[in-house]
């Protein structure tokens, strides 16, 4: 059985309705859309390893099936740069998650890699009752939020397509690089799209994808967050 079937199995027999962030950024990795980095540690200990391997600045993040919106709980600390800052944000994560959300089951905290600031883009994916599978891509922050300046299709998508969601965009002349945002990566940001697609058409079990924001490089690209809700 496929890692992503696993995952999914296991959620299913718990009874979940989102997949832990480790657990999405599993299921994308193994349809080759690019994460950053990342180990579950559960002990300040393991945590202090783990940042170790990955190497400093690291990005910390609670794990709890009961916490989806990790930062509106204190759940997210970025930027830690030394051992002493990590066993500070380790504290502070599980001392503020704590007050905000007495009840929720702690699985870890997520280290990871973190991504250096550059361009993000949003990809999404839900399902049109009447279209099925549909994606979504956008730009980051106001552009998605304010602007509403977003492109959709029904999946599967072909490789043309993918291409069409980006440069439909009217905020896609800064992709190409303007002021001081990069020149983005166009390849990577299409093979994203098509993995999600692919993903979406061959489990029907999952109702929602979201992958915001993926950080775009002159080459290559990172999701930084990924969340997957299921049927
Ligand atoms: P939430 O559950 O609140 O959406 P996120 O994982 O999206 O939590 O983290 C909140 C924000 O922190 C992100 O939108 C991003 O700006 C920043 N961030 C999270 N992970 C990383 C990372 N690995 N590298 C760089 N920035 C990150
Ligand atoms: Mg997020």
């Amino acid at each position: 059985m496929s890692r992503t079937s696993e995952i999914l199995d296991q959620a299913r027999k718990d009874g979940r309705k989102f997949l832990l962030e480790p657990e999405a950024k599993a299921i994308c990795k193994e349809y080759d859309i690019p994460i950053t980095q990342f180990k579950i540690a559960n002990n300040e200990a393991e945590a202090i390893k783990f940042t170790e391997e990955i190497g400093y600045p690291v990005v910390l993040k609670i794990v709890s099936p009961d916490i989806i919106h990790k930062s509106d709980v204190g759940g997210v600390i970025i930027n830690v740069k030394n051992a002493k800052d990590l066993q500070d944000a380790y504290k502070q994560i599980m001392d503020s998650v704590r007050k905000h959300k007495p009840k929720a089951r702690i699985i870890g905290l997520l280290i990871q890699e973190m991504a250096p600031q550059s361009t993000e883009v949003i990809v999404g994916a839900t399902k049109d009752p009447q279209f099925g599978p549909t994606l979504m891509f956008g730009l980051g922050g106001i552009f998605v939020e304010i602007l509403k300046d977003v492109t959709f299709r029904i999946a599967p998508i072909t490789e043309d397509e993918a291409r069409e969601m980006i440069t439909e965009l009217k905020a896609y002349p800064l992709l190409k690089g303007y002021r001081n945002l990069p020149l983005a990566d166009i390849k990577a940001i299409v093979k994203i799209l098509m993995n999600t697609s692919k993903l979406m058409t061959e489990h029907q079990e999952i109702k929602e994808i979201d992958l915001n924001p993926i950080m775009v490089y002159k080459k290559g690209a990172k999701t930084v967050d990924a969340r997957i809700i299921l049927e």
